[in-house]
């Protein structure tokens, strides 16, 4: 039963992974998401079933497109890959359940955030409301699925979690702006903070304070090395921070 449920979990992680290279693609140039068939960048050939097993079809075609023979990054089966391991994780700590199901369903959203910000430095709004939303229904299941979460504590921990993040990084963001006397925290970013209120909840607070603050220092000091540039997307280090949370509160409980 334990392998059966892995290779499930493995493989719906590499599929939603594939459709994370669908939403990095297509949400910056502001394309549908679903509603056109998938087709090669170069070529524009209609990618059949076959193209689309996600890292066995690149595997198969030696990185090739079938149609046009042009090169196909490495970046989508290793996109595809990092959620399939992402998933995992998520299911060796909570195992396969619908509480553990509700953080699945997040990781496509993640990684497509991560890349986008990297690239573009946004935060795109649809991405961020979607994480809001799921995360929202998640507490309505918690809820109303039993003793998993009281009413108080739906308010005091993550309503109040919410609103708390949103605010705490709102006035950073001010603060740093009339220090630096430049836009220092995106409204991207204070959206993704309260996202991050609703799913982990006060008690989590100083910790991804910590975190965040601590991977986007590492962070900047890496990209000023690599691009010569003092503005960095913090974004990667919101959300590597956001996840690894999510995956410790599995274990420790004062975290919760
Ligand atoms: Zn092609």
């Amino acid at each position: 039963m334990f392998y059966i449920e892995i290779f499930t979990v493995i493989c719906l992680g590499l599929v939603l992974g594939s459709f994370a290279t669908a939403l990095i693609y297509r949400v910056p140039k502001k394309l549908p998401w679903g509603a056109e068939r998938s087709a090669c960048p170069e070529c524009k050939a209609n990618l059949g079933a076959l193209d689309l097993i996600p890292v066995l079809s690149w595997c198969l075609s030696g990185g090739k497109c079938r149609h046009c023979s042009n090169k196909i990054s490495s970046r989508y089966p290793l996109t595809e890959i990092v959620s399939g391991v992402l998933c995992l994780l998520i299911y060796l700590v909570y195992g396969l359940n619908i509480s553990s199901l509700f953080l699945i369903a997040s990781v496509p959203f993640l990684i497509a955030l991560c890349v986008i910000d990297l690239r573009h430095m946004i935060l795109p709004n649809q991405l961020v409301f979607i994480l809001m939303g799921v995360g929202g229904v998640r507490l309505g299941y918690l809820f109303y699925s039993g003793d998993n979460l009281q009413a108080t504590e739906l308010l005091t921990v993550y309503i109040a979690g919410a609103f708390t993040y949103g605010f705490i990084s709102w006035f950073l963001g001010f603060v740093l702006t009339k220090i630096l006397k430049r836009n220092s925290l995106g409204f991207g970013d204070v959206k993704f903070f309260i996202v991050a209120g609703l799913w982990l909840g006060l008690n989590a607070l100083p910790y991804f304070m910590i975190l965040s603050g601590t991977l986007a220092i590492a962070f900047a000091l890496c990209w000023r090395m690599v691009f010569k540039q003092d503005v960095f997307p913090f974004g990667p280090a919101l959300i590597v921070s956001f996840y690894s949370l999510l995956l410790l509160q599995g274990s420790f409980s004062f975290l919760n």
